[in-house]
């Protein structure tokens, strides 16, 4: 159901971003995407999605830069000639307990995650008002639901993006436009290759399902958020974490 429609993605050179414009693409979808640094993995991404037969462009574009952003989302306008969904995945973390971290660790964290979502919602919002329709999905965290030790600057911009979801569910919702949210738990990507080792083995002893989630899962289920299947479902956050947030 997403053959033709075009998608915004921020983040996409790697991870989950990857494996959501992958998946999308190979419904159908057209993808522009964004990335910061990983210029070589764009370009190879760009030529994989392509080869699905349906249109890929990938931009150098911080997330962080409003200015910047509305340019890319201009550009893929241009490129598509219209645009149905937005995907809001592009985060980082710089884990420290509270009493190490910097300012600059909490603002780079809240500026890129939240402040990244604000950005590519905003350049977005009035061609999607226009058209009375769209999708829009937020990559928050389970950090963001349950709240993780040494991730203060996380969890708050993880917990504002669930906020932001809602919030902007209810005031496009008249015009058609469904806004969601997936909280991941722990995903095997070069993100959670981060974390301090015996943190991570402490967490996946005590994981129900006891193994890393894919990238492929989350992106499975974005692919149902972006579509009409989930046609009655806004202002969501559905979380993929192998039963993370309901241990005792
Ligand atoms: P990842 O492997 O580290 O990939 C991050 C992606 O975001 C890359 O494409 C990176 O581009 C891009 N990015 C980072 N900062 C950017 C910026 N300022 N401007 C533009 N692009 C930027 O991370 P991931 O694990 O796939 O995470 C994707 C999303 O899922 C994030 O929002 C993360 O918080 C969330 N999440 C992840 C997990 C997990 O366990 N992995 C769990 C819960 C939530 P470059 O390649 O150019 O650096």
């Amino acid at each position: 159901m997403l053959k033709g429609k075009n998608v915004i993605i921020s983040g996409a050179s790697r991870g989950i971003g990857k494996a959501i414009a992958l998946e999308l693409a190979a419904s159908g979808a057209n993808i522009s995407f964004n990335y910061l640094k990983s210029a070589e993995a764009a370009a190879s991404l760009e030529k994989e999605i392509s080869d699905l037969g349906v249109k890929a462009k990938g931009f150098q574009v911080d997330i962080k830069d409003f200015t910047a952003v509305k340019e890319w989302v201009e550009r893929s306008m241009e490129f598509f000639g219209g645009l149905d969904i937005v995907v809001n995945n592009a985060g980082i973390t710089k884990d420290k307990a509270l009493a190490m971290m910097d300012i600059t660790d909490w603002k780079d964290v809240l500026d890129t995650n939240l402040g990244g979502t604000f950005n590519l919602s905003k350049a977005c919002i009035i061609t999607l008002f226009k058209q009375k329709s769209g999708s829009i999905i937020n990559v928050t965290s389970v950090s963001g639901v349950v709240g993780l030790p040494r991730q203060t600057n996380y969890s708050a911009s993880k917990a504002g993006i669930i906020g932001f979801t809602k919030a902007l569910a209810r005031e496009v919702a008249p015009y058609n436009i469904r806004v969601n949210a997936v909280a991941p738990g722990f995903i095997e990507t070069d993100m959670v290759g981060q974390l301090r080792p015996d943190f991570l083995k402490k967490m996946l002893e005590r994981l129900p399902l006891g193994r890393l989630g894919k990238a492929e899962e989350v992106a499975k289920c974005v692919k149902f958020l972006a579509d009409d299947f989930s046609g009655y479902i806004t202002g969501q956050t559905i979380i993929i974490d192998g039963g993370l947030s309901i241990q005792a």
